[in-house]
């Protein structure tokens, strides 16, 4: 991968796809504001998503639950023992980082793979003692043992602060799908095998390192959870369907070049007692493979802790034979802002030929289908003519107007954003009623008639 995330951070900044969060006060790290067209980018992919994973099939339904939980979920789920960040304090400069990261990029930089995921806080110690890993800020040696700091961000509802109760934003989607199986089977004619899907923010209070929207404190998931009678439904087929399933999504619906995506199996160590697989679909980004989407067998697990928590019946009753059991549950998560980075790192093209850079999109996920330009701002039938072709267009198509500078700097400016078609008016078409289309991969022009134009752009 040639290109870096210096590359991409500047080209979101300079086009409008993501901002520092609260930068106008100094800027809070680790959170970021999506400008109008990364907005209009993960709306995009949003869109795609659930067309693909609910709208396109007839086997599952949408979710959207609150971000605000009750604590006991929390409780239920295990987030509230288990989810913890293992971190170390350098003792000379103070800095605060997660053990796991200090030793992964330590081997990395080594030109070692090393996964510590599932390691105990004295395992991550020895390791750390044993390679003498210096701290990557100032170089010293000097660190405090390893400690475990829960990621979930607790909110306290009620006004009176004696009679606030705890509740936490939520620290994954997955739970609301759990939580809610009772009533999405009571109220909607769901059999199994059946999936419910929900988009929405989660929040885990890390510390994390960079790599700008990767891993945030704030950031937004794509969670199915597919439920299942295993007697009737083997889970290895369905496991292999769906990889299937989210590797098509990536390569075909986002266009992601197969080349920079691969499966990793979870190692019995980072796996979760209760799973019987996970795999994760990694991405090439600028800072090496990073888990994109994970896929995971999760059992009977959360259901039955939901229903041991809640002492509530969250069982399924088979229609045809009356077996009443607890569904099993394979669930594929990705996190959308992941996804984001994912589409505009593979996107990236320095045109080093033609001297620009180029954002190759997807049609369908570029902020604008089209941008429409008048040849000239100061001749009244050119610009009317322009207008009219603008408002057809835009009533099928995201479309932009720019009469701003001359044409070559409105080329440039649609190719960073990724806009696949440029259309300008000009003196012939006020003759012959055509106008010239210009391909944002080939910088190729043809001229197209105005009727025919809709669909030279479809
Ligand atoms: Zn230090």
């Amino acid at each position: 991968m040639s290109v870096t995330l210096d590359d991409i951070t500047a080209l979101a900044k300079r086009r409008g796809f993501v901002y520092q969060s609260s930068e106008l006060y100094g800027g809070l790290a680790n959170l970021y504001d999506y400008g109008p067209m990364g907005a209009a980018l993960l709306r995009n992919i949003r869109n795609l998503w659930w067309k693909t994973f609910v709208d396109d099939r007839d086997d599952m339904v949408g979710l959207d639950a609150s971000t605000i939980s009750h604590a006991k979920i929390w409780e239920a789920s295990g987030h509230v023992a288990g989810f913890a960040d293992a971190m170390i304090d350098c003792k000379s400069c103070h800095v605060r980082m997660r053990a796991d990261h200090l030793i992964e990029d330590y081997f990395t930089k080594k030109g070692k793979e090393e996964k510590v995921e599932g390691k105990s806080l004295e395992e991550l110690d020895a390791l750390i003692a044993k390679e003498k890993i210096p701290c990557p800020t100032c170089g010293k040696h000097t660190w405090t043992t390893v400690r475990k700091f829960n990621l979930l961000f607790p909110v306290h509802l009620g006004i009176l602060e004696e009679s606030q109760s705890l509740a936490y934003l939520r620290g994954e989607t997955a739970q609301g799908m759990f939580v809610n199986f009772k009533n999405v089977l009571d109220s909607t004619r769901v059999r199994l095998p059946f999936g419910v899907a929900q988009l929405g923010k989660s929040f885990r209070n890390e510390i994390t390192k960079g790599n700008f929207v990767f891993r945030t404190l704030e950031f937004e998931q794509g969670e199915i959870e597919y439920f299942f009678d295993p007697e009737h439904t083997k889970w290895e087929t369905l496991y292999e369907e769906w990889k299937k399933t989210m590797w098509e999504f990536a390569t075909k619906t986002l266009g992601v070049n197969k080349s920079n995506l691969r499966w990793r199996a979870h190692t019995d160590e980072e796996r979760s007692f209760y799973s019987k697989r996970t795999e994760d679909l990694e991405y090439n980004y600028p800072f090496g493979y990073k888990e994109l989407w994970g896929l995971a067998y999760r059992t009977d697990y959360d259901l039955s802790q939901h229903i041991k928590f809640s002492g509530k019946d969250l069982s399924y009753t088979d229609p045809q034979s009356n077996k009443k059991f607890v569904p099993h549950v394979i669930e594929p998560a990705v996190g959308i802002n992941r996804l984001f980075l994912m589409v505009l790192a593979d996107a990236y093209w320095k045109d080093d030929q033609r001297r620009r850079i180029v954002l190759k999109l997807n049609k369908t996920l570029a902020p604008y289908r089209a941008a429409v330009f008048p040849l000239v701002s100061n001749k009244p039938e050119i610009v009317a003519k322009a207008r009219s072709v603008y408002t057809t267009l835009k009533s099928a198509y995201p479309t932009v107007w720019d009469d701003r500078g001359n044409i070559g700097k409105r080329y440039l400016a649609q190719d960073e954003i990724g806009t696949p078609f440029c259309v300008t008016i000009d003196y012939q078409t006020l003759e012959d009623n055509t106008v010239t289309v210009r391909d944002r991969d080939t910088a190729e022009q043809q001229r197209v008639k105005i009727d025919e134009l809709k669909g030279a752009v479809a």
